[in-house]
Parts: C-alpha cells; structure tokens; sequence
C-alpha cells in the first residue's frame, strides 16, 4: 500500500501506482468507446499532416513542371483531406464526451459509495472539510479531466507524434535534427512535474484545510459568538487562507517558469531544422519542397506539444485529486459480518482511548439487565458518552469486551446491529428529503403504514397532517427541535430495537415541548431495554438501576434508594443537586 501525507485524522492518499491502477480501471470499464476515441483522433491527425506534405509535393512539382491538371489534382486531395480531418476530430470530440462524462459519472457514484461504507470513526475523525473537498471538488476535478483535458491530450500527443513521424516522412535527416530537442524537453517537464505534484498536493490541502475552518467558523456560528471567539476564529481562518495562497502562488511561480523554458525549447527547435534545412537545401541535399514540408511540419510541432504542457499541470491537478480519491479505498475494509445470538448487550473489563490518546475508561464493565432502564450517571468528562458509543458499536474497545448476544458490537453489520441497538443523540439529523426518506433509513423495507403508525405512536400529528411526501431539511421545512427529535424516535420505533441507548436525548428541548417529547419518549421505549445517559439527576430517580461513572469507572450502581442509602458518591452528587 503506498501512501504520502496524512496529518492525524486525515484520510489516507493514494500513491502513483495505485492512481495508475485507477486510470486503468476507468479506460477499461468503457474499451469500445475508448479505442474509438483514439482511433478517430490518430486518423485526424494522419490526415491534417499530409496537407503540408502535399504542399511540399505540390513547391516541387510546379519546379518540376507539373501541368495544371496535376497541380489541382493535388489540391483537391490537399482540400478533401482537410475536410475530412474536420470530421473526423469532431467525431473523436464527441465521442471523448461521451466517454469523459460516462466515466465521470461512474467516478462519482464509486466515490459516494464507498465515502458511505466508511467507518464511521474515520468519517468523524477525517473531518467535513477533507471529506467535502474529496467527494465533491476532487470529483469535479477529475471528471472535467475525463471529460476535456483527457481527450484533448489525447489528440494532443496524437498529433505530435504524428507530426515528428511526418517530418520523417518529409526527410530522414531532418526529422532527426527535430528530435534533438526532445531530451531538454524531456528533462525540463519531468523537473516541472517533480515539483509540481507535492505543490499540487500541498495546495489542494490546504484548500480542505480553509474549507473546514471557514465551515466550522460557519456552522458554530452560535458558539463562537457566546464564547467570544470571532477574532480567534478570524485569525485561525486568515492563517489558513494565507496558507493556502501562499501555496497557490508557489504552483504559479512553478508554471511560469517552465513556460518560459518551454518557450525556449519550442524555438530552438524551429531555429535548428530551419537552419539545417537551409544548409541542405543551399547544398543541393534536398528540394525546395521537402525543405518546406519539413519546416512546416515543425512549426506545427510546437502547438501541440505546448498544449500538451499546458495540460500537465491539469493532469497534475487531476492526479492529485484522484490520488485523494483513490485514498479512501485505503482505509482498511470493515469486516462487521458477526450474528448476534441474542439481545444481551454488555461490557467486560473495557479499557478505551480515543486515537492514540490516553485511556478514558479503565478496565469498565456494566451489564444491563434485558428489559430495565438503566441510568448511567457521573461528572462531566466521566466517560459517559464513550460507553454509549462503545455499546452502539461506534468504537472498538482497546481491550476487554462489548458484545450482543456473545459478539463484539463492532463486529455487526450496521443493518443487523441497528435491529438489535439504536443509539439516540441530542443530534437529530434532519435530511433534505421527503418526511418518507428520513424515516426510511431505520428500516429500508418499511412500509407507508408502518411509518404513519410509528409517527402516531410518538404522537408527531403535524407530521401525519404533512404527509409523508412532504419534504423536510433547512431551505423547504425547518423542524424545531422538539419536531427533530420526534423524526429521531419514530425512527426507533421503526427499527424497533431490543435496546435503546440515549445519550442526552432529550437535552435541548424548551419546557413547552418537554411534556410532548417525554411523552413520545415513553411510548417509543416501552418494552425495550434502555440504558440512558443522563446529566440532570433528575432523570436517575425513576430508573431501575444507576451506574454511577467517574474517572472511566463505575464507582457504584445500585437504585436511588440504595445509593442514597450507601452514602458515596451518587449520595454526594444527588445532596449536592437538591442543594442540601
Ligand atoms: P461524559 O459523557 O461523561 O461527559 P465523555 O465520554 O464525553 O464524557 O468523555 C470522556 C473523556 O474522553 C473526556 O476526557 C473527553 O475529553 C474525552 N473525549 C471524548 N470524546 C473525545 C474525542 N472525540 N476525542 C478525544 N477525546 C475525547
């Protein structure tokens, strides 16, 4: 596997090999239409480089007294060839199109599918910015290659080799003369390219990283604002954007330079064959006509092979984004393939940290008993949520056991372990999509009656006057919070799991609506197993049980009378609560 970068979190990217691989992939996923594209483009090419050869036939047939008849005859092929030139590239246009967007089309579908099949811990720890810019710009990058600069370059190349043949074909020794300034060529864009690639890399970067910055400034907008943090915020966002035109800038400096270089080659060579074409011609080495083919044959080499340059930096770009792309394969595949053989959920002897970080729970365990609702309670930072996630299967143990029905958690497919364990948050992620969609993602398989039922359960009436059809998410209908949070439970009701884990669920809500959204609770949670995560003490008097967490371990767990009974540190926290 080979990789270059990653700074902690970051998705891994892929090495030149693997984007090799990659291009491969996508030229042989559509052979016919690929081949075609080359072939019309090589016969184009073919064609508009006899046209100065014919010309030179026709300098040295006048010389030579050509009657009027043969002159014509001679421009009349000149003329048809032109025309079919002309054809024959805009077919190859067309059909580098069509090829490019079905490509293109075939990127991004791969891309989303495997951006969705993600651990979910990389998708957390990778970040929106750098998952934003892979799945969307780099796309879009690579896809206007496949479409545009793909097959430009194509005929491109096409045409300058065609060209160089030519000039063979105009005159053996001149053709060699026109080869000399391949190597300086050679060498000065394979030293571009050497330092253009990690510049390319850097820059794209750099443009996740002021992306993320901008979108975090953006979406925290409210929280930057209470904690005062706008000139932190503004200076973080200056730094980044800094960063990233300084990086653009050194891309700039590097094309500029090479340009120049290019300039040079470009008319030097033209200089060199007109030269030697001249000596010859002066010498009696060759005729007046193939001087002139062969000259300008030349002058037409350096177009092409200009716009082939021009292009290797699209090119580069393009493999730099594939390159990202092709990264996310790299993120080792999830084998989640274990059957639970019942609903038992529980944690033996585990001892968690998050990324390479200290350990957050120490050797905990808690077994909830099917059927009770637990309440797991403890000072902020304890360890709490870390075991709601490590229950619901987000995070893997570093050593001891969560398991349902005797397997890991993290080992069951995310489709079986939702039948099994939901994990309700105080983010209740409304999509942009019908009310039907948002719903559906707890059971793909569900029915319009199934779904009404589980919104008259949680008693969401404004959702059954909607319909399900009506569509949902910020620019068509914004949900309250107490409206988002009833979506979230019918959507477990409709999963319908033997265990709900809700980690402050229910924090957030006005006062107005927390008789509502209690009540939509109670009804989505009756019968199942609940192990609750709660900060307000409030919430622990009524459970069946309490595990009190601290420092990543249970210090205690008992009911709320035997805690209080016991006088620890569940006693302490619920005297000091009360004000006592
Ligand atoms: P609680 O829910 O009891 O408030 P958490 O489980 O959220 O506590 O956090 C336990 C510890 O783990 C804390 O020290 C917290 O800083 C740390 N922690 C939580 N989430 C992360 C994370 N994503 N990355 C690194 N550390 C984290």
């Amino acid at each position: 596997m080979s990789t270059i970068d990653t700074a902690p979190g970051r998705l891994p990217v892929a090495g030149p090999a693997a984007v090799r691989r990659a291009v491969g992939r996508l030229l042989a996923a559509d052979p016919g239409r690929a081949s075609a594209v080359l072939l019309l483009y090589l016969f184009a090419a073919a064609f508009s480089v006899s046209v100065p050869i014919l010309l030179g036939k026709v300098v040295d047939g006048i010389a030579a007294d050509w009657t009027t008849g043969q002159v014509n005859l001679v421009c009349a092929v000149i003329l048809a060839c032109v025309c079919v030139q002309f054809v024959l590239s805009r077919l190859g246009r067309l059909a580098g199109y069509r090829f490019g967007e079905r490509a293109a089309a075939r990127l991004r579908e791969s891309v989303v599918e495997r951006v969705l099949s993600l651990p979910l811990v990389r998708v957390e720890r990778a970040g929106r910015g750098d998952l934003g810019t892979r799945t969307a710009s780099d796309v879009n990058v690579v896809a206007d290659m496949l479409r545009d600069n793909g097959p430009t370059v194509a005929t491109l190349v096409i045409e300058v080799v065609v060209l160089y043949a030519a000039t063979f074909v105009a005159s053996p020794p001149l053709g060699l003369v026109a080869l000399v300034t391949l190597p300086p060529l050679y060498l000065a864009a394979r030293r571009y390219l050497r330092r253009a690639a990690p510049a390319f890399l850097e820059q794209r970067a750099a443009m996740s990283e002021a992306a993320e910055t901008v979108g975090a400034s953006g979406a925290g907008a409210r929280t930057v604002e209470s904690l005062s943090m706008q000139q932190e915020r503004r200076v973080l966002g200056y730094a980044r954007g800094q960063s990233m035109m300084d990086r653009m800038l050194r891309v700039v400096r590097l094309q500029t330079d090479f340009f120049t270089v290019l300039l040079m080659i470009n008319r030097g060579q033209l200089l060199i064959v007109t030269l030697a074409a001249g000596i010859w011609y002066f010498q009696g080495g060759l005729t007046l006509g193939t001087a002139i083919a062969a000259i300008t044959v030349t002058v037409r080499i350096a177009n092409p092979t200009n716009g082939v340059m021009t292009q290797l930096g699209e090119f580069q770009q393009g493999a730099a984004a594939l390159a990202r792309i092709e990264g996310v394969n790299l993120v080792p595949a999830e084998s989640r393939d274990a059957w639970p053989a019942d609903a038992e959920l529980r944690m033996d002897a585990v001892t968690f940290g998050y990324g390479d970080g200290p350990d957050v729970l120490h050797g905990l365990s808690l077994h909830p008993v099917r059927g009770e609702r637990l309440v797991v309670v403890g000072p902020s930072g304890a360890g709490k949520s870390t075991i709601a996630r490590l229950l619901a299967g987000i995070d893997r143990p570093r050593s001891g056991s969560a398991t349902l029905g005797g397997v890991p958690v993290y080992d069951i497919g995310v489709e079986e372990l939702r039948r099994h364990v939901v994990l309700v948050t105080q983010e209740h992620y409304v999509f942009t999509a019908s009310l039907r969609d948002n719903l559906i993602l707890a059971a793909p398989d569900a029915t319009d009656d199934l779904l009404e039922a589980a919104l008259r359960r949680v008693d969401a009436r404004w959702a059954l006057d909607e319909g399900l059809d009506a569509m949902l998410g910020d620019e068509h209908r914004r949900l309250t919070t107490a409206e988002a949070q009833q979506i979230a439970l019918a959507r477990v009701v409709i999963a319908d799991p033997d265990v709900v884990i809700l980690d402050e669920a229910t924090a957030g809500i006005d006062p107005a609506s927390a008789g509502r959204v209690e009540a939509a609770l109670a009804a989505a949670l009756a019968g199942r197993t609940v192990i609750a995560i709660a900060h307000q003490l409030q919430a622990a008097r009524s459970a069946d049980r309490i595990a009190v967490v601290e420092g990543g371990r249970i210090a205690e767990a008992g009911t709320h009378g035997e805690l209080l009974a016991a006088g620890g540190v569940y006693a302490g926290l619920w005297h000091a609560w009360q004000g006592d």
